[in-house]
């Protein structure tokens, strides 16, 4: 019981003490799936229901966040655009239908922005956005990236298979009638210095990661961390946390680097 007691003793210090350091710099990039009322059931953990998705907009929109998309966030680094006060940006991966159907209406009724990465091989498949869902998108100000041709872990493998994993979803989009395709997201978030190569030498300008933390204009746009939001338990106090993991993994690592 002892050992317990000081275990509990010494987290509680050290939560205490990442509380009280400063808030680090930097804004949160967040890590949507789906928003829908009726996810498949092995993907819940993926899912924040409209409902919930409409109160988390609101909540941002309250404490006066601004939504921008990594293409905007690349034109500020290089001097193009002026970055707002409190900058975070809206992503969503794999490029279901219901970010269309469900998503895309909540996002505008709050003038907001996002990011939305599709699984290009995937396109027009069961539950997944149409080419022309994603051309309209596109037209409406969504920001389209590639989450490669068919969501395979890019960790492993190698040569012109990686490369086809890479390139091809970009230049299908691209040849399909879309605009420059400038951002990337790692399947599973799962990356290494090589794929960053990679990703960089095929021509996108970012690309993000499943590493939690916050991001500056220092950062390396293709390692950008996120951080994830899943279905949540408790509302919007979940989401606040949410945030809140964001900044103490960046105060941590902060913590680490010295
Ligand atoms: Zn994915």
């Amino acid at each position: 019981m002892r050992v317990a007691g000081a275990i509990f003793l010494f987290i509680a210090i050290i939560f205490s003490i990442l509380l009280l350091l400063p808030t680090p710099e930097g804004f949160p990039i967040l890590e949507y799936h789906m928003v829908t009322d009726n996810p498949p059931i092995d993907a819940e953990v993926y899912n924040v229901p409209p409902e919930e998705f409409a109160a988390q907009l609101d909540y941002l929109q309250q404490k006066g966040y601004t939504t921008l998309t990594l293409q905007e966030f690349m034109r500020a680094k290089h001097g193009k655009l002026t970055m707002p006060d409190k900058p975070i940006v809206l992503t969503f991966d794999d490029g279901y239908a219901n970010i269309y159907t469900e998503m895309l209406p909540i996002l505008e009724a709050h003038g907001m922005k996002a990011v939305v990465y599709v699984i290009s091989n995937e396109l027009g498949k069961d539950g997944y956005l149409t080419l022309e869902q994603v051309k309209d998108l596109q037209l409406r100000g969504v920001e389209i990236g590639s989450h490669t041709a068919d969501h395979l872990a890019l960790v492993g493998l190698e040569g012109e298979f990686l490369l086809n994993q890479v390139r091809n979803s970009k230049i299908y989009l691209e040849w399909s009638g879309l605009d420059t395709i400038y951002s990337f997201s790692y399947p599973n978030g799962a990356y290494n210095s090589e794929l960053a190569e990679l990703v960089k030498r095929e021509g996108y300008l970012t690309a993000v990661t499943g590493d939690v933390g916050l991001n500056t204009m220092e950062s390396n746009p293709y390692t950008l961390k996120r951080v994830h939001i899943r279905q949540p338990t408790f509302g919007i106090t979940e989401f606040k946390w949410r945030l809140l993991k964001a900044e103490l993994a960046e105060k941590i690592s902060l913590a680490l680097r010295f």
